[in-house]
C-alpha cells in the first residue's frame, strides 16, 4: 500500500482502538486504525459478555467487535489490516512502518495494542502447541469436544474458560495454584456447581506426555510441603488462562513502560512520555483490564490526541 499521511494513527483494534476510531473519525482527525495480528482483539476470542453497557440480554464477543467496528468504519476511520512492525516516535511527525513496508507518518499515535495470553513457561507448551495445549477455549474448544480437558489457573478468564469447555467436553480440570479462586463470586459458583469439572486446588503442573497429543499432565500438589504428592491426570486437552502480558515490545525503549511492560500514563491523561503518542485499553491498563475501562480508556486518547493537535498545530 502507498506511504500514508494522518492525523491519528490508531495501532490495535480491541475495544480501546475502535473507540478511539470513532472518537477521532467525529473529530474529523481521518484516523488510519490498524488492525493488528488479532482484528477485533481478545474479545473475539470471548463468548457471551454479559458486562458491556447497552446490551442487557448480553452479546458474543465477535459480534460487539463487528458492532464496535461498524461504527467506527460508518465516521470514515480507514481501518486497515497489517501488524505494525516499527515505529519512530524520536521526532515528529511520527514514522510507523506495517509489515508489508507501508510507512505511515503520523501527527498522533494512540497505541491500543492490548496485551496477549501468558505461558507457564514448561518446555511441553511448546512441543504440543497445537496437538492439545492452546490458551483460548473458545478458538479450540471444538476440537474436545466428549474429552477430557484441564485449564490452568483461578481468575475470571480460567473460569469462564473451564465452564465453556465443560460445555463441549466430557470432562473439565481446573488447575489452580492457591487454595482458591481469584475469580469474582458468581464466576466461582458456577465452576463449583458445575458436575463435570474438578477443581485441583494447590496443584501445579509440571509437564504434559503423550505421544504426539497430549495424553496427560504430570501434577504436583502442596509443592514444598510434607503434603506433597506428584500424579497424573489423563486429558486431552491444556488450555492456559493465566493472565496476560502487554503488546509492547515494539515500543520499549521509547515509550516508558512499568516493570511488567504497561505504557505508563500520566496523571488522568492517556499522555505517553512521548508528547502526542497516547495509550489506551489494556496495554496501558493493568488494573481495570474490562472492555468498557478499554473503550473509555480509547475516547479519552482520542480526545486527548485532539486537544493534542489543536495545541500544536
Ligand atoms: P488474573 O490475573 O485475574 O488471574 C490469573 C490467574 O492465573 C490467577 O489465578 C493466578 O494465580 C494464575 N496464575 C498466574 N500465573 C500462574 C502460573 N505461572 N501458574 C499457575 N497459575 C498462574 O487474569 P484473568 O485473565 O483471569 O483476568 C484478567 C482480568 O480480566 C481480571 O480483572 C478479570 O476480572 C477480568 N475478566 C473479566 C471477565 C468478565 O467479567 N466476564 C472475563 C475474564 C477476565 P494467583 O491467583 O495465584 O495469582
Amino acid at each position: 500500500m502507498a506511504d500514508s499521511t494522518t492525523k491519528c494513527l490508531i495501532i490495535g483494534s480491541g475495544p480501546a482502538g475502535y473507540t478511539a476510531a470513532i472518537y477521532a473519525s467525529r473529530a474529523n482527525l481521518s484516523p488510519i486504525l490498524i488492525e493488528g495480528l488479532q482484528p477485533g482483539g481478545q474479545l473475539t476470542t470471548t463468548t457471551e459478555v454479559e458486562n458491556f453497557p447497552g446490551y442487557p440480554e448480553g452479546i458474543t464477543g465477535p459480534l460487539l467487535m463487528e458492532d464496535l467496528r461498524k461504527q467506527a468504519t460508518r465516521f470514515g476511520a480507514d481501518i486497515r489490516a497489517g501488524i505494525v512492525t516499527a515505529a519512530d516516535f524520536s521526532e515528529r511527525p511520527f514514522k510507523v512502518t506495517t509489515d508489508d513496508g507501508t510507512v505511515i507518518t503520523a501527527e498522533t499515535v494512540i497505541i491500543s495494542t492490548g496485551a496477549s495470553a501468558k505461558y507457564l513457561g514448561i518446555s511441553d507448551e511448546q512441543k504440543y502447541a497445537g496437538m492439545g495445549v492452546s490458551a483460548c477455549a473458545t478458538c479450540d474448544g471444538f476440537f474436545y469436544r466428549g474429552r477430557t480437558v484441564a485449564v490452568v489457573g483461578g481468575g475470571d478468564t480460567a473460569c469462564e474458560e473451564a465452564l465453556y469447555l465443560s460445555g463441549l467436553a466430557k470432562k473439565v480440570y481446573l488447575i489452580v495454584r492457591k487454595d482458591y479462586l481469584r475469580a469474582s463470586k458468581v464466576m466461582q459458583q458456577r465452576v463449583l456447581q458445575k458436575e463435570n469439572i474438578t477443581v485441583l486446588f494447590n496443584c501445579n503442573t509440571l509437564g504434559l506426555f503423550g505421544d504426539e497429543f497430549v495424553e496427560g499432565a504430570k501434577i504436583v500438589e502442596n509443592k514444598g510441603t510434607d503434603k506433597e504428592q506428584i500424579f497424573d491426570i489423563a486429558i486431552d486437552g491444556f488450555f492456559l488462562a493465566i493472565g496476560h502480558k502487554p503488546n509492547t515490545d515494539i515500543f520499549a525503549g521509547q515509550i516508558d513502560l512499568d516493570e511488567t511492560g504497561y505504557i505508563i500514563t500520566k496523571g488522568s491523561s492517556t499522555a505517553t512520555n512521548i508528547p502526542g503518542v497516547f495509550g489506551a485499553g489494556d496495554v496501558a491498563d493493568p488494573v481495570y483490564r474490562q472492555a468498557v475501562s478499554a473503550a473509555g480508556m480509547g475516547c479519552r486518547a482520542a480526545l486527548d490526541a485532539e486537544k493534542f493537535i489543536m495545541e500544536n498545530a
